[in-house]
C-alpha cells in the first residue's frame, strides 16, 4: 500500500481537530512547530496506518500575516502533501471559501470537506453539492465531524485524487484582465518555480507578498517586468493589486454561492441568531456575561472547587501524606535534616500548589464548556472593541479576570487567543491583576499602615488595571509589538452542545500540563529555598536571620532602597515572595517576631512592622510585589506559553522594570510630598523616569515600515 500523507486544512473553529481527532482516535503525536509555539499534531488514520494526517494550524488565508499562517505555507509549498483536505464550515461557507481559493492555487490536489452540514440541515438552508463541486472543480464532500457522517467518503475522495496520476489540479478563475496579468507574471517566472506552483507564486507577486518576493531571489529584470505588469493592471482597474485580487476571489466566490445555495424563501432566524440577539445585545452582553464569569468563579473558586482544595491542603498534604511519610521517614531512621527537607521542603512546597489543582480543574471544565459550545467567541466580540483601543484583542479580556484567582490558569487561558503577537502581550501583562495570594499582602500594609484609609486596597485592582491598560499602549508603540497586521475576523460559529470527548481532553490536558511544569518547578525551588533558609554558607544548620537568604537579603537590599525600602526583611520577603506570594507575609511573621504563623491580615507584626517602613515606603513596597515578577508557577505558565527562554525572560524582566520603575516614582514623589522629604538627587531621577514613561506612551506609533522589518522577524522565526 502506498504511503500517502493528507493536510488538513482550514479556518479556526471550521471543525479541524473534530474531523482530526474522529479520523485518528488516539494514533496522533502533538508537538510544535519548529521555532515557533505553533501546536503540530499528526497522526495516522485509525483504519488505514498508510494514511498519515497533518493538522495545519487554523488560518483564514495564506498571506501570512500570522506564525499560523506561515507555517501552514511553508507545509504547503515545501512538505507537498499528497492531497489537501480543507475541512469548511458549512454554515459560515462564503468567508471559508476565501482560504479555499487560495489552498487550489498551491498546486496540490485538494478535496472539500463540507463541515457542519447537521447544522445546515437544521437552519433549513440547503446547498447543492453538485453545483458547489462543479463551481470550484474539485470534490466536494458532505460531512458532520460532531456527527461523524461523511468521513469515510472523505478518506475514500482524498485518496482517489491522491493516487490520480497525473495529480489534477485546478484554481478559481478572474475577471479577464486580471488572468492577463497573471499569465504574463508567470511567464516572466519561467522556471524560477516549479511549474504546479507557478500560479500560486504569481497570485502572490501580484499582492505584493513580502515573503514570496523574498524566496523567489527574482532578478533585477525580472523585477521590473513584474512591477510593470502589477501597475498598469492597477491603472486598469484602479485600485491596488492586492485590494484586486482580494475583491476577485471575492467576486469569484459571489458566483459559487449564487451557484450552489438554495434559501428557502423568507430569512429564517436561527435559533443562534435568537441566542445571539441577546447575548451580544448592546446593553445586555456585558451584565450576562459578567453573570456567567461569576457563576464560573463561584463553581470553581467558592464552592466545588474550594471544597477540593482544601482538602487537598488540610487533610492530603495537611495531614494524610506528611504523617505517612513522617512515619515511615522515622521507621527508616532516615536522617533529621532530610525528615525536615522532604516534609517541610519538597511537601510543604509541593503540596501548596498541587492544592490549586482542584480548582483548576474545575475552571478549565468551565472554560472548556463555554469554549467548545461558542460563547467565548461571543465575549471575545463583546470585549473586542473595548480591548482594541489599546491595543489587546477582546480575547485578553478572559485570561486577566480569570487572573484574579490565579494567575496560573490566568495566563494558561491565553491558549485562546491566535494572533501570536497579541498572546505574548497578554501574557506578559495578565499577571498584573493581583491575585488570592497577593491580597495578604494587600490586607498586611493596608492594615498596619493605612487602617483610616478605605482606598488602598482597591487601589491594588486599580494599579493592576492601569498597569495592563497602559502596558497595552506602550508595548504596541515598540516595534516587537507594533501595528496589527492580522485582519481580526470574528467568526461567530453557530452554537453547539459541547462535546464530551472534546471538553473532557482540552480539561485533562490543561490540568496536566499545569502538574506536569509547575509541579517540577516548584520541586527544585522548594528544595533551594528550604536549603537556603536553614543554612549558612559553610553549609551549618542556623537560625533564619543568619541564613543563606538573610546574608543575600542584605545584599539585594541596596537595590531596593530607592523604593524606600532598603531593609534585608523586605527583600527577602520579596525573593521567597517569587517561590510564592503567600510567603511574603509569613516571612514578614518568621524575620520579625519569629512566629511560624501570621493571621490573614498579619496583626501581629504590625508594630514591627511600622517601625522597620515608613507609610509611603510601605505603599512602594506592596506595588513592586503587586507588578513585579508572579511567583515561580506563574513564571512557568508564562514559560510554557511562551515556548522559549527568551521570549520568559523579556516578560519577567519587563514586570520587573516596570514594578521598580513605578514604585519608585511613588515612593520618591511621596516621600517628599507626604513625608517632608527633602527634593534630592532621586527625586529629579524620578521626574525623569515619569517623564520617559509619559514619553513611551505619548509616542507615534511606528510607521508601517516597521511592520515590514517584524514580518521579516516572523519568517526568520519560522525558520
Ligand atoms: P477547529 O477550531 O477547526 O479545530 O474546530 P473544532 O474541531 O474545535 O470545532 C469547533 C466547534 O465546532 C466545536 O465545538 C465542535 O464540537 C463543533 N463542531 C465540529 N464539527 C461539527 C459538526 O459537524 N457539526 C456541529 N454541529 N458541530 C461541530
Amino acid at each position: 500500500m502506498n504511503q500517502l500523507q493528507f493536510a488538513l486544512a482550514g479556518n479556526p473553529n471550521s471543525g479541524k481537530t473534530s474531523t482530526f481527532n474522529q479520523l485518528t482516535g488516539s494514533m496522533q503525536s502533538v508537538g510544535n512547530w519548529p521555532g515557533v509555539t505553533v501546536e503540530r499534531k499528526s497522526g495516522s488514520l485509525k483504519k488505514q496506518k498508510n494514511i498519515t494526517i497533518q493538522d495545519l494550524p487554523g488560518i483564514y488565508s495564506l498571506s501570512p500575516y500570522t506564525p499560523e499562517e506561515i507555517v501552514a505555507r511553508d507545509y504547503l509549498l515545501t512538505g507537498m502533501p499528497n492531497t489537501i483536505i480543507n475541512i469548511v464550515d458549512a454554515t459560515n461557507l462564503e468567508r471559508n471559501l476565501y482560504l479555499t481559493t487560495q489552498l487550489m492555487e498551491t498546486g496540490i490536489p485538494i478535496v472539500l470537506g463540507l463541515n457542519m452540514m447537521d447544522l445546515v440541515k437544521k437552519s433549513g438552508k440547503t446547498i447543492n453539492l453538485a453545483k458547489l463541486a462543479y463551481g470550484l472543480g474539485i470534490p466536494v464532500v458532505s460531512m458532520s465531524a460532531l456527527k461523524k457522517q461523511g468521513l469515510e467518503e472523505l478518506i475514500q475522495q482524498s485518496t482517489l485524487v491522491a493516487e490520480k496520476f497525473p495529480p489534477e489540479t485546478t484554481y478559481p478563475t478572474y475577471d479577464d484582465r486580471l488572468e492577463v496579468a497573471l499569465s504574463e507574471i508567470i511567464d516572466v517566472l519561467g522556471n524560477t518555480v516549479p511549474q504546479k506552483q507557478a500560479r500560486f507564486y504569481a497570485a502572490k507577486l501580484f499582492e505584493k507578498d513580502e515573503l514570496a518576493t523574498a524566496a523567489l531571489n527574482l532578478s533585477k529584470i525580472q523585477q521590473k517586468e513584474i512591477n510593470e505588469i502589477i501597475a498598469i493592471t492597477e491603472k486598469i482597474f484602479d485600485d491596488t493589486s492586492d485590494a484586486i485580487l482580494v475583491n476577485e476571489r471575492y467576486e469569484f466566490i459571489a458566483r459559487l454561492m449564487a451557484l450552489c445555495t438554495v434559501n428557502d424563501g423568507e430569512l429564517r432566524f436561527t435559533i443562534s441568531d435568537k441566542i445571539d440577539q441577546i447575548v451580544t445585545n448592546r446593553f445586555l452582553a456585558i451584565p450576562i456575561f459578567a453573570f456567567v464569569m461569576w457563576g464560573i468563579y463561584y463553581l470553581s473558586i467558592q464552592t466545588i472547587g474550594v471544597m477540593g482544595t482544601d482538602w487537598v491542603n488540610d487533610v492530603l498534604f495537611g495531614t494524610l501524606v506528611p504523617d505517612f511519610i513522617a512515619k515511615n521517614l522515622q521507621v527508616w531512621q532516615v536522617a533529621p535534616w532530610m525528615q525536615d527537607l522532604i516534609l517541610n521542603g519538597i511537601i510543604a512546597g509541593v503540596g501548596a500548589v498541587l492544592g490549586f489543582v482542584p480548582q483548576l480543574l474545575v475552571l478549565f471544565l468551565c472554560l472548556s464548556l463555554l469554549e467548545d459550545c461558542g460563547y467565548m467567541a461571543r465575549i471575545a466580540f463583546v470585549m473586542d472593541r473595548l480591548f482594541r483601543k489599546f491595543g489587546l484583542s477582546g480575547k485578553s479580556f478572559i485570561p486577566m479576570l480569570i487572573a484574579t484567582g490565579c494567575g496560573v490558569p490566568g495566563v494558561m487561558a491565553s491558549r485562546t487567543i491566535e494572533n501570536e503577537k497579541d498572546r505574548r502581550m497578554t501574557v506578559m501583562v495578565t499577571t498584573f491583576m493581583p491575585c488570592s495570594a497577593k491580597l495578604p499582602i494587600i490586607a498586611l500594609v493596608a492594615g498596619a499602615f493605612f487602617p483610616q484609609a478605605s482606598w488602598v486596597a482597591p487601589s491594588a485592582y486599580f494599579i493592576g488595571v492601569t498597569a495592563i491598560v497602559l502596558s497595552g499602549i506602550a508595548l504596541k508603540k515598540t516595534r516587537i509589538f507594533a501595528g496589527d497586521p492580522a485582519p481580526f475576523i470574528m467568526e461567530l460559529p453557530a452554537y453547539h452542545l459541547p462535546q464530551v470527548k472534546n471538553v473532557m481532553r482540552q480539561t485533562f490536558d490543561r490540568g496536566f500540563s499545569f502538574i506536569k511544569k509547575a509541579g517540577t518547578i516548584i520541586f527544585v525551588s522548594s528544595i533551594i529555598l528550604w536549603f537556603m533558609s536553614n543554612y549558612n554558607f559553610a553549609f551549618q544548620a542556623v537560625a533564619g536571620d543568619k541564613s543563606i537568604l538573610a546574608n543575600l537579603g542584605r545584599v539585594v537590599a541596596p537595590l531596593f532602597a530607592p523604593l524606600g525600602w532598603g531593609s534585608w526583611q523586605g527583600a527577602v520577603a520579596t525573593i521567597t515572595g517569587l517561590i510564592a506570594k503567600e510567603n511574603v507575609i509569613n516571612t514578614f511573621g518568621i524575620l520579625f517576631s519569629h512566629l511560624d504563623e501570621v493571621s490573614e491580615n498579619g496583626a501581629e507584626i504590625w508594630g514591627p512592622l511600622q517601625a522597620a517602613f515608613t507609610p509611603v515606603a510601605a505603599y512602594s513596597f506592596l506595588v513592586f510585589n503587586l507588578l513585579c515578577a508572579p511567583c515561580f508557577a506563574a513564571m512557568g505558565a508564562i514559560h510554557r506559553e511562551m515556548g522559549n527562554a527568551k521570549w520568559t525572560f523579556i516578560a519577567v524582566g519587563y514586570q520587573c522594570g516596570l514594578a521598580y520603575a513605578v514604585s519608585f516614582v511613588i515612593y520618591q514623589f511621596g516621600h517628599v510630598i507626604f513625608e517632608g522629604g527633602a527634593v534630592n538627587l532621586a527625586t529629579i531621577l524620578a521626574v525623569g523616569v515619569l517623564a520617559y514613561i509619559v514619553y513611551v506612551l505619548m509616542r507615534k506609533a511606528p510607521t508601517p515600515k516597521d511592520d515590514v522589518i517584524s514580518f521579516q522577524q516572523l519568517k526568520e522565526e519560522v525558520k
